[in-house]
Protein backbone atom coordinates (compact mmCIF):
# COMPACT_ATOMS: atom_id res chain seq x y z
CA UNK A 1 0.00 0.00 0.00
CA UNK A 2 1.42 3.30 -1.07
CA UNK A 3 -0.32 6.45 0.88
CA UNK A 4 0.27 10.27 -0.06
CA UNK A 5 -0.51 12.82 2.13
CA UNK A 6 -0.56 16.53 0.44
CA UNK A 7 -1.60 18.37 3.29
CA UNK A 8 -3.67 18.48 5.97
CA UNK A 9 -6.96 19.14 4.51
CA UNK A 10 -6.19 16.90 1.06
CA UNK A 11 -5.47 13.02 0.96
CA UNK A 12 -4.69 11.21 -1.62
CA UNK A 13 -4.78 7.29 -1.43
CA UNK A 14 -3.33 4.50 -4.13
CA UNK A 15 -3.54 0.97 -3.09
CA UNK A 16 -2.29 -1.56 -4.66
CA UNK A 17 -4.50 -4.06 -6.35
CA UNK A 18 -3.63 -7.38 -4.71
CA UNK A 19 -4.13 -6.26 -1.07
CA UNK A 20 -7.35 -4.87 -1.50
CA UNK A 21 -9.13 -5.60 -4.62
CA UNK A 22 -9.79 -4.47 -8.03
CA UNK A 23 -12.52 -1.98 -7.13
CA UNK A 24 -9.53 0.04 -4.36
CA UNK A 25 -7.18 0.42 -6.90
CA UNK A 26 -7.27 4.27 -6.83
CA UNK A 27 -8.71 6.96 -4.85
CA UNK A 28 -8.81 10.23 -6.36
CA UNK A 29 -7.82 13.16 -4.34
CA UNK A 30 -10.45 15.08 -2.50
CA UNK A 31 -10.62 16.92 1.20
CA UNK A 32 -9.81 14.51 4.70
CA UNK A 33 -12.82 13.79 7.43
CA UNK A 34 -11.48 12.74 10.51
CA UNK A 35 -13.83 9.86 12.21
CA UNK A 36 -13.92 9.85 15.86
CA UNK A 37 -16.14 6.93 17.97
CA UNK A 38 -17.55 7.88 21.11
CA UNK A 39 -18.79 6.59 24.12
CA UNK A 40 -21.92 9.01 25.46
CA UNK A 41 -22.40 7.70 28.61
CA UNK A 42 -18.24 7.72 29.68
CA UNK A 43 -17.75 10.95 27.87
CA UNK A 44 -14.70 9.35 25.83
CA UNK A 45 -13.58 9.15 22.44
CA UNK A 46 -10.82 7.65 19.83
CA UNK A 47 -9.90 9.13 16.97
CA UNK A 48 -10.22 6.64 13.96
CA UNK A 49 -8.01 8.52 11.69
CA UNK A 50 -9.19 9.94 8.04
CA UNK A 51 -12.16 8.79 6.98
CA UNK A 52 -11.53 6.32 3.37
CA UNK A 53 -14.34 6.36 1.31
CA UNK A 54 -15.64 6.67 -2.37
CA UNK A 55 -16.63 10.24 -3.84
CA UNK A 56 -20.28 9.50 -3.07
CA UNK A 57 -19.21 9.36 0.28
CA UNK A 58 -19.40 5.35 0.67
CA UNK A 59 -17.00 4.60 3.34
CA UNK A 60 -14.42 1.82 3.40
CA UNK A 61 -12.11 2.27 5.70
CA UNK A 62 -10.32 4.54 7.94
CA UNK A 63 -6.35 5.53 7.81
CA UNK A 64 -4.37 6.79 11.04
CA UNK A 65 -0.81 7.53 10.30
CA UNK A 66 1.82 5.28 12.81
CA UNK A 67 -0.38 2.39 12.78
CA UNK A 68 -1.52 -0.74 10.68
CA UNK A 69 -5.03 -1.33 9.64
CA UNK A 70 -4.63 -4.32 11.94
CA UNK A 71 -3.52 -1.91 14.92
CA UNK A 72 -6.34 0.36 14.39
CA UNK A 73 -8.69 -2.45 14.69
CA UNK A 74 -7.57 -3.88 17.65
CA UNK A 75 -8.01 -0.22 19.31
CA UNK A 76 -11.10 0.10 18.03
CA UNK A 77 -12.28 -3.32 18.93
CA UNK A 78 -11.04 -2.88 22.63
CA UNK A 79 -13.54 0.45 22.74
CA UNK A 80 -15.83 -1.04 21.60
CA UNK A 81 -15.28 -4.06 24.04
CA UNK A 82 -14.86 -1.42 27.07
CA UNK A 83 -18.38 -0.06 26.18
CA UNK A 84 -20.41 -2.43 25.13
CA UNK A 85 -24.11 -1.70 26.13
CA UNK A 86 -23.19 2.07 25.86
CA UNK A 87 -24.74 4.66 23.88
CA UNK A 88 -22.19 4.60 21.00
CA UNK A 89 -21.54 6.89 18.02
CA UNK A 90 -18.83 7.76 15.30
CA UNK A 91 -18.67 11.38 14.56
CA UNK A 92 -17.05 13.54 11.59
CA UNK A 93 -14.64 15.90 12.74
CA UNK A 94 -17.37 18.90 11.20
CA UNK A 95 -19.77 17.03 14.23
CA UNK A 96 -17.34 16.97 16.85
CA UNK A 97 -17.53 20.43 16.23
CA UNK A 98 -20.76 21.38 16.77
CA UNK A 99 -21.69 19.32 19.37
CA UNK A 100 -18.54 20.01 21.58
CA UNK A 101 -17.46 16.50 21.89
CA UNK A 102 -13.52 17.60 21.57
CA UNK A 103 -14.76 18.26 25.69
CA UNK A 104 -14.67 13.85 25.57
CA UNK A 105 -11.52 12.61 27.08
CA UNK A 106 -9.69 10.72 24.43
CA UNK A 107 -8.23 7.37 25.37
CA UNK A 108 -6.94 6.31 22.00
CA UNK A 109 -2.97 6.26 23.49
CA UNK A 110 -4.92 3.66 26.36
CA UNK A 111 -6.21 1.40 23.95
CA UNK A 112 -3.81 -1.77 22.93
CA UNK A 113 -2.40 -2.74 19.80
CA UNK A 114 -1.98 -6.17 20.16
CA UNK A 115 -4.42 -9.15 20.74
CA UNK A 116 -5.99 -9.42 24.30
CA UNK A 117 -3.16 -11.15 26.15
CA UNK A 118 -5.91 -12.60 28.98
CA UNK A 119 -8.31 -14.25 25.78
CA UNK A 120 -5.00 -16.25 24.34
CA UNK A 121 -4.25 -16.86 27.86
CA UNK A 122 -7.81 -18.89 28.40
CA UNK A 123 -7.88 -22.42 26.60
CA UNK A 124 -10.87 -23.43 25.34
CA UNK A 125 -13.54 -20.54 25.46
CA UNK A 126 -11.36 -17.11 25.02
CA UNK A 127 -14.86 -15.12 26.01
CA UNK A 128 -15.17 -16.29 29.71
CA UNK A 129 -11.97 -15.86 32.09
CA UNK A 130 -11.72 -18.56 34.94
ZN1 LIG B 1 -18.77 3.81 27.94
Amino acid sequence: MIVYVESNLILEVVLQQEQVGPSCFLRRTFMAILGDLLCHDCKVRTCLGKWLREESNEGFGFWRGGLTFEELGLKTLQFLAQHMNHHIGIVTSGEMDRKNFWEYRAVEDDLSTAWPEKAAASPGDPTVLP
